[in-house]
This record gives C-alpha cells, structure tokens and sequence, in this order.
C-alpha cells in the first residue's frame, strides 16, 4: 500500500474522540528536515489529521541519560543541532514551541517509581524537531521531552508508556521518534532492504497488530536479531514507550512504512481511540 493511502485510511479512522492518539514516527536522516520526502510529506499529512493537542510529550531517540528519566521543565526549550557535517541550511532551522513546566513537573511525579528527575539544560533535539516541524509548523503548541533511560530493562520503557497514557484523556499528544530497525553499520546507499532489517520490521508490526507487546522487550527471545537491527537501543526504546501508551480500545494505523538505506525502518504508527 502507498504511503498516500495509507494516510488517507488513517484520516478516515481518526475520530473526535477526547482521548489523544499516541504517534510514533520513524525520523531517520535530519536531511528529511528540509527536503520535501514522501516521509515528510506523511508527516505533514498527519499533522493536519491529528486532532489539537493542548500540549506534546516527546520522546525521542536522541536524548539518553544513564540511571534516570529526566523531563525537561525549561519553559522555553532550545533547539539542540545534535548533528555533524550537514548543510548550513539544517543548522539555521529553529522550532521555537514553548516549554510546559507544570505539566512537565506532573510528569515527573507520575514516574517517580521510574527515577523522574526535572532539567533545564535539555530543549529540542533533532529527533523532537525535525518532525515536529511538519506536524506543527507554527510551533503553537507548547512541547516538552523526556529522555530514555539506557540504564532501564526493555519492559521498563513499556512500563512508562502505561504510567503516561493518563495523560491522552487531558489533551496530550505523546509522540515517540526513532526508528523501529537502525543499524548506520549495515547501511546500503541505494541498496535493498537488509533481509535482517525486513524480518525484524514485520515482527514488530506483527506483535504491535496482536497487541503482544511482551516479546518485543524479550531481549533474551529477540536474541541476535534484535543485536542486527538495534546494535544499540536507543532508536528503538521510544518504540516501546509509545506502544505502551496504548490500551486495548484503541485501534492501530502504519504509515511511511518503508526501509531507507537498507537498514533503517521509517515505520510510523498511530494507536487511536
Ligand atoms: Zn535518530
């Protein structure tokens, strides 16, 4: 199915409902930024599709800490250029959103049992704005992140999913962004999909759609080819958190589901009320 279709199936089931979505986006390069892509196209597409949110959660790929989760309380977050040897053009790009410091500190507190601490030396990086860019190109929306704990087990991350999926019944849009396959090891410019990178991509779209999540944080059962297609975690883990966030009643939608140079999926998903 086209990445055009399968946005125009998600318009059609995106409902009124009070309850947020949850969106996880595969970001892939940060070139996708400032070139017209049928990825950033799609997110685009889904900004105007999605229903206002009061504020934005994000949790990106690109923000690690090592024994805790911290949550930026900054009322006005910076734009981090976490990035090397890109255009001028990528370095200028600004997304000047206001922070939530009250929500924010909410956060905090609803997981302390997750080793919460607040920041104010965080902002915006590239995972964050490179996609926010096309969602909410006015930047009016108020964003804040949350960073991923490497130190935490895989089913730590879906844990605090669950812990934040209160907050979609008070207008909250809790955005995951990383990429459901990363290897930049394995790359293939121009190259076909890795077959590693294609089997791990339809085992996590295939336990998301049977709504199992407890295999995709078995690192043990994932074993070898969870180490081909995430030989670090990072890009995956705000996979798990948003996957998390979701609840029985809700359904699910793909989009930009497609494998960029061989080994990173853009595999995108929507769980909706
Ligand atoms: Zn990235």
């Amino acid at each position: 199915m086209s990445i055009v279709s399968q946005l125009d199936r998600l318009k059609d089931r995106l409902s009124s409902s009070d309850r947020m979505p949850v969106v996880f986006l595969g970001h892939g390069s940060p070139m996708n930024a400032i070139e017209d892509t049928a990825y950033s196209r799609g997110w685009s597409e889904l900004g105007r599709s999605l229903p206002r949110p009061q504020a934005i959660l994000v949790v990106s790929a690109h923000w690690m800490t090592h024994g805790s989760t911290l949550v930026d309380v900054s009322a006005l977050p910076k734009t981090i250029h976490d990035f090397y040897g890109f255009p001028d053009e990528l370095y200028a790009q600004q997304y000047p959103a206001k922070g939530d410091p009250a929500l924010a500190r909410e956060v905090v507190s609803l997981l302390a049992s997750h080793h919460a601490q607040e920041d104010d030396t965080w902002g915006l990086d590239h995972g964050a704005w490179t996609v926010l860019k096309f969602l909410y190109p006015e930047a009016d929306v108020p964003v804040f992140q949350l960073s991923i704990d490497m130190a935490a087990d895989l089913p730590q991350h879906i844990e605090i999913g669950r812990a934040l999926s209160a907050l979609r019944d008070r207008g909250v849009l809790i955005l995951g962004s990383g990429n459901v396959v990363h290897n930049l090891r394995a790359m293939r410019w121009g190259g076909q999909p890795q077959d590693f990178a294609l089997e791990f991509d339809a085992l996590f779209a295939d336990r998301l759609e049977a709504r199992d999540l407890a295999p995709l944080a078995d690192r043990a059962g994932l074993g070898a080819l969870l180490r081909m297609a995430h030989p670090s975690l990072d890009h995956y883990l705000p996979a798990l958190t948003i996957a998390g966030a979701s609840d029985a009643r809700d359904s699910l939608s793909f989009m930009n589901n497609s494998i960029d140079l061989g080994t990173v999926s853009m595999r995108s998903f929507v769980f909706h009320a």
